[in-house]
């Protein structure tokens, strides 16, 4: 194994002794990738790595559950139209037809796999959220990711052709003359070189680069950096949907209020008891996130910054302890509780639509390296995501990844006997809380030009400046927050308009003359608009 540059150069020995060999092997242990490990063909030598616990994923963490257009009074079309409005002009559109009309395919495969949603008597019980025009997402009560995780995992688990390494944490993406030929990884104290035909990126989003996300800290976005490094095309970073509702706990800990709350009839209130959204967009509190997020901002500035506060009282202690119940009782340890008290919440960083740059089979523009999930950009969402599209997004892009596999896979390649390749440059580690606090404040619900513009010049210079090699996981993930915030903040500048989860408040309209200009720089930079 050769390295381009310095840091994995110097363990050139470490690696080669070190070796081990896949056919495949998938980063991630979240929805996308589970979903794509499960559907690989059995004979097929299969690694899955996550750097942590199964219950630190985002797919983990998901509240609210997964749209599917599968309702009586439901349709592909309404799901694909609702989609659109709320991707704000830019999703792309082929991409929006294969999630929504292969929605149903992949509830069948995780109820083949032994899922039983929230149900009655008549059938799936479905849920409304923000940006739906029906009833159309399926739940497990309020914590659908952990059963859907804990679910698939048992499957992977029991799956004879993969390997499933917890702890073995993905530091570069290798690359020879023909492709994408393995990664290395940190695994046991120890670099190691895992060689494969094929490597799939399901890392998850980059929101814990932000000091206020629902995320956990370490979806920090390590697979879109390495990809960046192999030479991915990455596009659409300056789009983070913030989350309205967010609580912060005794500890300081952020913890979502799932939207299915407002879908149940919650109401946001200011200061004085009043409810305001309908004052700023006639869906009210059931506007997409992006604008309530805004809106719920204007109205604490109106009131001096006094939270704003989540009402479901009315709903009453019974039906919410039952519906709710990760909220209930994770609020009642925080001594609130939901049928007498207003829950102080505030919008937090919570999904990235930004990635690496796929086709609709999850193909990258390196050969055999494939993305799913958080961590590809399809051009699905647009400039926004319509909520619960991403569980969903995880499985019908997974789904794909493994078929395109399937049909494609290099066998050839896997005996050439090739051993050298060549791994990007991670960088050198600096401290990664100030990256965290530059981007909060500058690229945050609200952005402008000048913000941006010094933000970016600090990342540089901070990366300019060495500070020491990075020789453990807390350090390979920091040099890359310091590479995804510069890929963020050159996006947001490039972005000279408002649209969907990007606002800017020097450019505060939509400018569809510009986009095309904007798509041509930024393909100069490896980063596009889509
Ligand atoms: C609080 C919360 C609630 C949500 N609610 C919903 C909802 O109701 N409906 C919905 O559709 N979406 C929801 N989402 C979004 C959705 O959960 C995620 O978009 C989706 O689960 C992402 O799945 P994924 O498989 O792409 O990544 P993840 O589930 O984040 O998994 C990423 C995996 O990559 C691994 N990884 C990362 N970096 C490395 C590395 N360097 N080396 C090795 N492994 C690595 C991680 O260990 C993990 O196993 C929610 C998100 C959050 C945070």
């Amino acid at each position: 194994m050769r390295s381009e540059r310095g840091y994995l150069a110097s363990k050139h020995n470490e690696l080669i002794n070190a070796s081990k060999e896949y056919d495949v092997i998938i980063v991630g242990a979240g929805i996308a990738g589970m979903s794509a490990a499960l559907l690989l063909d059995s004979r097929l030598k299969v690694a899955i790595v996550s750097k942590g616990q199964l219950a630190e994923c985002s797919t983990y963490k998901a509240q609210g559950g997964m749209a599917v257009a599968v309702g009586p009074d439901d349709k592909v079309e309404e799901h694909i139209a609702d989609t659109l409005r709320v991707g704000q002009g830019i999703c792309r559109e082929e991409a929006v037809k294969v999630l929504t009309s292969e929605g149903p395919e992949a509830l069948e495969f995780l109820i083949s796999l032994g899922a039983s949603f929230s149900h009655n008597e008549k059938g799936l019980l479905l849920t409304r959220e923000a940006g739906h025009s029906r009833n159309r997402v399926v739940h497990y009560y309020d914590y659908t990711g952990k059963y859907m995780a804990e679910l698939l995992a048992s499957k992977v688990n029991a799956t004879t052709n993969i390997d499933r390494l917890d702890s073995c944490y993905l530091v570069d993406i290798a690359t020879d003359q023909e492709g994408c030929c393995g990664c290395v990884v940190a695994l046991a104290g120890k670099l190691v070189y895992f060689r494969s035909a094929v490597v799939v990126v399901a890392t998850g989003g980059y929101s814990g680069l932000y000091v206020r996300s629902t995320n956990a800290i370490s979806s920090n976005g390590d697979g879109v950096a390495a990809a960046y490094r192999a030479g991915a095309v990455i596009a659409d970073m300056e789009f983070v949907q913030f989350h309205p509702t967010a609580f912060t706990t005794k500890s300081g800990r952020v913890f979502l209020l799932t939207e299915a709350l407002r879908g149940e009839g919650a109401m946001l209130l200011n200061a004085a008891g009043q409810r305001f959204m309908s004052t700023y967009h006639p869906a009210g509190e059931l506007a997409p996130r992006d604008e309530v997020s805004r809106a719920m901002l204007q109205e604490a500035g109106k009131q001096g910054g006094k939270p704003i506060g989540l009402d479901a009282r009315h709903l009453g202690k019974e039906y919410l302890m039952d519906r709710f119940r990760q909220v209930y009782a994770e609020l009642a340890q925080n001594n609130y509780f939901m049928e007498q008290d207003i829950i102080p919440i505030a919008p937090a960083a919570h999904y990235t639509i930004g990635g690496i740059k796929t086709d609709l089979w999850g193909k990258t523009n390196v050969a055999c390296l494939y993305a799913c999930g958080e961590a590809a950009a399809t051009g699905v969402h647009g400039a926004n995501r319509l909520a619960s599209n991403s569980l969903l997004e995880g499985i019908v892009f997974g789904r794909r990844v493994a078929a395109s596999i399937n049909d494609n896979f290099p066998a050839k390649r896997m005996n050439s006997g090739q051993l050298a390749c060549t791994t990007g440059e991670i960088g050198n580690y600096h401290d990664v809380s100030a990256v965290r606090t530059k981007l909060e404040l500058a690229a945050g619900v609200v952005r402008q030009g000048k913000d941006l513009e010094a933000a970016l010049q600090w990342v540089r210079d901070s990366k300019n400046s060495s500070v020491i090699p990075p020789d453990d996981m807390q350090s390979y993930s920091a040099c890359n927050a310091y590479q995804l915030a510069e890929l963020l903040l050159e996006a947001a500048l490039l972005r000279t308009e408002s649209r969907g989860c990007h606002y800017r408040l020097d450019f505060p309209e939509k400018n569809e003359q510009d986009l095309q200009k904007h798509i041509l720089q930024q393909w100069g930079r490896k980063t596009v608009i889509q």
